[in-house]
């Protein structure tokens, strides 16, 4: 079987006007004490088009003296933010969420022109982060504490809970909204002020988002952005300089180490929401139409460049050839193209980069012996397309087992018992999220209580949802983001000591 995806657009695209309005709506600033201001030295930096290559807009390029102005306005504006009743922070995100809703179209629009995902795609991410907004402004009001009596009965016990104070948070370029809206939500709603740094790759959506928090009454200095295309010069200033409290970061593994080291200068609080590779069982006694199903899911979402993608298929031998032609049929029948064009599953990955590593990860794989059932090689041209592929016989050992794909790549392995399969799963430094198919109950809880990360769909493909939290296990990262425990990461315990009265 080879491809059947036809061949997208990798060159000149003259912008809709509905294009040209939705760029022309975000301010290209940096967005400081409630301010849209200029870069200090004037500096700007392109965003592209990753299925042209080619320049969308210019966005203000922050350097470290912005970054140290940017933090300057969340330390003074925390006070008066922090004593402010919950019940109004929780209308500012209600409020916010509802814009965010009113404008999916718009808002899509604009992630797909510099993401690459395809509108649909788009769409629900608005949805998914709008809920974040949602479900902390009902989080905002039920920030509780507690007054308990000593075991000696000779004390009393006060425990409340306080905003950490200013945060550092620094987003990645594949959910551009949610992953904004996932920090932005629960800070909001403790009390927390904040610097944003967003992906140099995907300013837009951070920007457009700032300006529909200053719409919906956010106080000036709470929210604070910089864009920049340098990111180390901006962020380490701000996590050495002692006055933020807290950074929360996602991206990759590599990156969140460095950041980690940086942060514990001043000790700060971190939340870390790294890579993943994840695992995806199919037993024997596997629903394989769900199966197949969720596999499309878990590896399509995102064009595959999503930490919870599926890395690597873990298939029992008895339904290995099975389960591999029919995902490989799906697979070949996707549309590759712009993610603006009509029943387009396929965008452009996000960049030259990401696409040449997906390419490097195939080769190593063949030339280890695996078979390509479809797709397998790279467009060439500037828009970054790489078509959806599907290997069989992936060789113990080689690299796509071992690092992220971040592409449409389903890399598919047989196991032949449980054992084997639970052991494969939990070989590697990740621990974010884990599938397993399979229709016996016993071995449902087994598998899932065995397996090292920090979430698992059992029978389900996705399992991102802003009411469960959210997070890794081992190098994929510290914390949970979303669920009741999402804001928790935003607050500090302060106990209070009292006699007996
Ligand atoms: P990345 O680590 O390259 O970049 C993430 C962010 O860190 C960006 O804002 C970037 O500008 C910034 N950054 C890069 N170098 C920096 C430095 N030296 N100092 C300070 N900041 C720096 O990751 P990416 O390519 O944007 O995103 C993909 C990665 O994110 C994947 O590994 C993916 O698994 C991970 N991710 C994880 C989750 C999760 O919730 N666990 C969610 C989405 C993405």
């Amino acid at each position: 079987m080879t491809g059947s995806t036809t061949t997208p657009q990798t060159t000149a695209h003259a912008l809709t006007e509905r294009e040209r309005e939705a760029l022309a709506a975000v301010p290209g600033e940096l967005f400081i004490a409630g301010r849209w201001l200029p870069a200090a030295g004037g500096a700007r930096f392109p965003v592209l088009d990753p299925a042209t290559g080619e320049v969308l807009c210019e966005v203000a390029d922050a350097d470290r003296d912005d970054a140290l102005d940017a933090l300057t306005a969340a330390h003074e504006a925390q006070p008066a933010w922090q004593a402010t009743p919950p019940r109004e922070r929780s209308e500012i995100l209600r409020r916010a969420y509802q814009l965010l809703v009113d404008r999916t179209d718009e808002l899509a629009l604009l992630m797909t022109m510099e993401m690459g995902k395809p509108l649909a795609e788009a769409a629900a991410e608005i949805a998914y982060a709008a809920e974040f907004f949602r479900w902390f402004a009902e989080e905002a009001v039920r920030i509780d504490g507690g007054y308990t009596t000593a075991p000696d009965g000779a004390s009393r016990f006060l425990v409340l809970h306080q905003p950490v104070g200013p945060c550092v948070l620094v987003t990645p370029w594949n959910f551009p909204m949610a992953m904004g809206t996932r920090k932005i939500g629960p800070a909001i709603a403790a009390g927390c002020t904040m610097v944003l740094k967003p992906a140099e790759q995907t300013p837009l959506c951070a920007l457009a988002l700032t300006d529909i928090l200053a719409q919906a009454g956010l106080p000036d200095g709470v929210l604070n952005v910089v864009t920049t295309s340098r990111p180390g010069e901006v962020v380490e200033p701000m996590l050495r300089d002692g006055r933020a409290r807290k950074l929360s970061f996602t991206g990759s593994t590599q990156v969140g180490r460095l950041l980690l080291a940086q942060a514990a200068d001043k000790v700060l609080r971190t939340s870390m929401e790294l890579g993943g590779n994840a695992p995806f069982l199919v037993f024997d006694d596997a629903d394989l139409d769900a199966a197949v199903e969720g596999a499309m899911a878990a590896k399509m979402r995102n064009i595959g460049e999503a930490c919870t993608a599926a890395n690597r298929f873990l298939v029992q031998r008895g339904v290995a050839d099975e389960f591999a032609r029919r995902l490989a049929e799906r697979m070949a029948a996707l549309k590759m193209g712009r993610g603006t064009e009509p029943d387009v599953v396929v965008g452009p990955l996000i960049d030259a980069a990401g696409r040449d590593k997906v390419t490097e990860l195939v080769a190593d794989a063949v030339a280890g012996g695996a078979n390509v059932l479809t797709g397998g090689t790279a467009l060439d041209g500037p828009g970054t397309f790489y078509p959806a592929t599907v290997l069989t016989g992936v060789p113990a050992g080689a690299r796509i087992g071992r690092e992220e794909i971040f592409g449409p790549v389903a890399a598919i392995s047989a196991f032949d018992t449980e054992d084997e399969a639970i052991a494969a799963a939990n070989d590697t430094e990740y621990g974010l999220v884990s599938y397993v198919y399979t229709r016996d109950l016993a071995r449902s809880l087994r598998v899932a209580e065995r397996l090292d990360a920090g979430m698992i769909g059992l029978n389900k493909g996705v399992v991102s949802n802003p009411a469960a939290p959210f997070g890794g296990v081992k190098q994929s990262g510290l914390g949970r983001e979303g669920g009741r425990v999402g804001i928790d990461e935003f607050l500090e315990t302060k106990y209070v000591a009292i006699p007996a009265p």
